[in-house]
């Protein structure tokens, strides 16, 4: 960031806003409706889903620290990508990664068959499919890095490059790393959004959304979109949000520390066949990581030895990793992504995205790493039994 540093900005977000009694944290306004002055003397506010004191102040945290001019706080994650459909009409095309979220891959899929728009979906680190793609002259290509839950990565930069020469929009999924560990605007792209469900709020007790358009006109036309469809996030979830985000980057820095050691604890284990985590120097796009990204993140996925019975033992013995659902959250959590995460996907396409039965994705918290060494320890050890 150019003047003030990330922690900065998300420590003083809101600070010393309040003009009527001084409170250091803003308050909650949790008003549906704002008065006029007088007739036809409109105020800042006017209704709560058109726009909200404690939404806004969470807005504009969110824009400064991914570095745009409009930023948008969604109902859910899903409804800030279904915001990004409303830029599309009929005849556009849109371009998405093979291996998206679930929910993303869902939601556009099933638009496109109801022909609300062309959908293209490629693997967007096999240049030729990508090439070929962006020849169809897109509206918008769809970006998620690094991606779920194999970690692939994919050059945001010179996507960015490649969709521009053809008039694309570019859209970034920043979720899984938040805007702490990469700012994809500051890459070229034109768009980024989260599920502030995860990294952001990061406490597991908000279910939300975020957009930062890096143009003003782009976004204002989709903070528009929002007010008239009506997916704006409410005053409660953007007060808890801006709780989290205070401590995201501090949150961040742990998160790294035990995600770095649980993947090498992990890489040296017998009952773990491969790991895929982009800081250990064997994956892929490890390089690529480095480049774009300032540090790798608390996700990971890897192959245990023993197939799903043995996938089972571990999940049964596991103590610290809660089996659940979701991301980012302060604890551990550990989920089966065949059954769970990626449950609506057939078979095929599991395996056809390299997601097998064996396959086991963790959500690195910010417990005492030494416990959460010693319980992996113990339960991968009778998972082998
Ligand atoms: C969770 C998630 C979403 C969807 O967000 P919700 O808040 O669950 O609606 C979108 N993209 C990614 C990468 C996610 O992890």
């Amino acid at each position: 960031m150019s003047e003030k540093k990330i922690a900065t900005t998300a420590v003083r977000a809101g600070i010393n806003s309040d003009q009527h009694h001084g409170a250091v944290i803003p308050a909650i306004h949790l008003s549906s409706t704002y008065a006029l002055k007088g007739f036809n003397e409109k105020g800042q506010f006017d209704y709560s889903r058109t726009g909200n004191p404690t939404r806004a102040t969470f807005a504009s945290a969110i824009a400064e620290l991914e570095q745009g001019a409009v930023g948008i706080v969604t109902s859910t994650g899903m409804s800030a990508v279904h915001l990004i459909c409303q830029l599309l009409n009929t005849d556009d095309t849109i371009v998405i990664p093979h291996d998206c979220y679930g929910g993303s891959f869902r939601l556009f899929t099933y638009l496109a068959k109801r022909g609300q728009f062309n959908l293209i979906v490629v693997d967007q680190n096999d240049q030729t499919a990508l090439s070929n793609a962006l020849a169809k002259k897109p509206k918008l290509v769809l970006l998620e890095s690094p991606s779920n839950p194999l970690l692939r990565i994919v050059d945001i930069a010179a996507i960015t490059e490649q969709a521009h020469q053809v008039g694309a929009l570019v859209a970034v999924d920043n979720t899984f790393l938040s805007p702490a560990l990469q700012q994809p605007l500051l890459l070229g792209a034109d768009i980024v959004f989260h599920s502030t469900t995860k990294y952001i709020n990061g406490h597991s007790d908000v279910v939300g959304g975020v957009l930062v358009a890096k143009d003003q006109a782009l976004g204002e036309e989709l903070a528009w979109w929002a007010n008239c469809i009506g997916i704006t996030g409410s005053a409660f979830d953007s007060y808890l949000a801006l709780r989290g985000l205070k401590t995201l980057p501090l949150r961040m820095k742990q998160h790294q520390i035990n995600a770095n050691a649980v993947a090498k604890f992990l890489q040296q284990h017998a009952a773990v066949e491969q790991v895929y985590f982009p800081g250990l120097s064997d994956h892929p796009q490890h390089e690529l990581a480095k480049k774009q990204q300032y540090d790798f993140g608390a996700m990971m996925s890897f192959e245990l030895k023993g197939g799903v019975e043995a996938v089972k033992v571990l999940f049964d013995k596991l103590k610290f990793f809660t089996l659940a659902q979701s991301l980012g959250g302060v604890e551990s959590l550990i989920s089966h992504p065949s059954t769970m995460t990626h449950a609506g996907m057939d078979i095929e396409s599991q395996l056809a995205a390299g997601i097998t039965q064996s396959l086991v994705r963790i959500s690195v918290g910010i417990e005492d790493i030494d416990d959460m060494i010693a319980d992996l320890s113990q339960a991968l050890d009778a998972s082998q039994a």
